[in-house]
């Protein structure tokens, strides 16, 4: 087998709602050219197009509650056998129980180990964040529009369309998808930590911060150090400007 450049990225981004993890996800995955894999955006899609599984899941949806380990289990598992997804990818919002967990490892075969990145945020910061986040409705685009900032925000900056809040980001579910996380999620970190390939960056910092220990933190599981100029994670994004 060749060198780092040739190892599969499988990543895993965990951390509760509102934590940054889905924009972290989509730019980390655009800039080392492999895919984000939100479960919730998957989920999100399928309500919206008015599928079988969208009507299932809805409801359950909508209080923050988690859907069933077996459906999503199946959902990740087709989604991980497109072609794109060979060369490695960026989970976001799964795995989020335990048994979830255990079924990823076992998806994994030979593809290498998983690096899991923990973004770890105080929970008043996060309802804070939740609360002023805004979807937009024609890209799915998610954007913060913290209280203050005016009306410049109820256009998306991608494509224009109207910025709607996500039907479960109220303060009340928010606070809900909170206490589903620390039960049901909390114990899957520890199903991780021990594990070599597991980080925890701090997310209360400033995106950019987050984005380059996400970076390191990645770099430093392969045992590439961040700087040495060997590999592609060490590296800024090219600006054109
Ligand atoms: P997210 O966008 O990741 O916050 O997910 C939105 C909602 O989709 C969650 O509150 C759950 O109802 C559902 N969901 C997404 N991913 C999972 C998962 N891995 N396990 C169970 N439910 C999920």
């Amino acid at each position: 087998m060749g060198g780092a450049g040739n190892v599969a990225l499988n990543l895993v981004f965990m951390g509760p709602p509102g934590a940054g993890k889905g924009t972290q996800a989509e730019r980390f995955a655009r800039e080392h050219g492999i895919p984000k894999i939100s479960t919730g955006d998957i989920l999100r899609d399928e309500v919206a197009a008015g599928t079988a599984l969208g009507q299932q899941v809805k409801a359950l949806m909508a209080r923050g509650e988690l859907v069933g380990d077996d459906l999503i289990i199946a959902i990740v598992k087709e989604r991980l056998k497109q072609p794109d997804a060979a060369r490695g990818f960026v989970l976001d919002g799964f795995p989020r129980t335990v048994p979830q967990a255990a079924a990823l490892d076992g998806m994994l075969g030979d593809r290498g180990p998983i690096i899991v990145v923990e973004i770890s945020v105080p929970d008043e910061e996060l309802v804070r964040r939740v609360v002023s986040r805004r979807i937009c409705s024609k890209c799915g685009k998610t954007v913060s529009a913290f209280p203050g900032d005016g009306s410049a925000t109820l256009r998306c900056s991608h494509c224009g369309g109207e910025l709607v809040s996500r039907s479960d980001d109220s303060e009340r579910v928010v606070r809900d998808r909170l206490k589903v996380y620390w039960r049901e999620t909390q114990p899957m970190i520890a199903f991780y930590q021990s594990r070599p390939t597991y980080r925890a960056v701090d997310g209360a910092q400033p995106p950019d911060r987050v984005r380059d220990d996400l970076v390191k933190a990645v770099a430093a599981v392969l045992g590439n150090p961040v700087g040495d100029g060997k590999h592609a994670l060490g590296s800024r994004p090219e600006k054109n400007a």
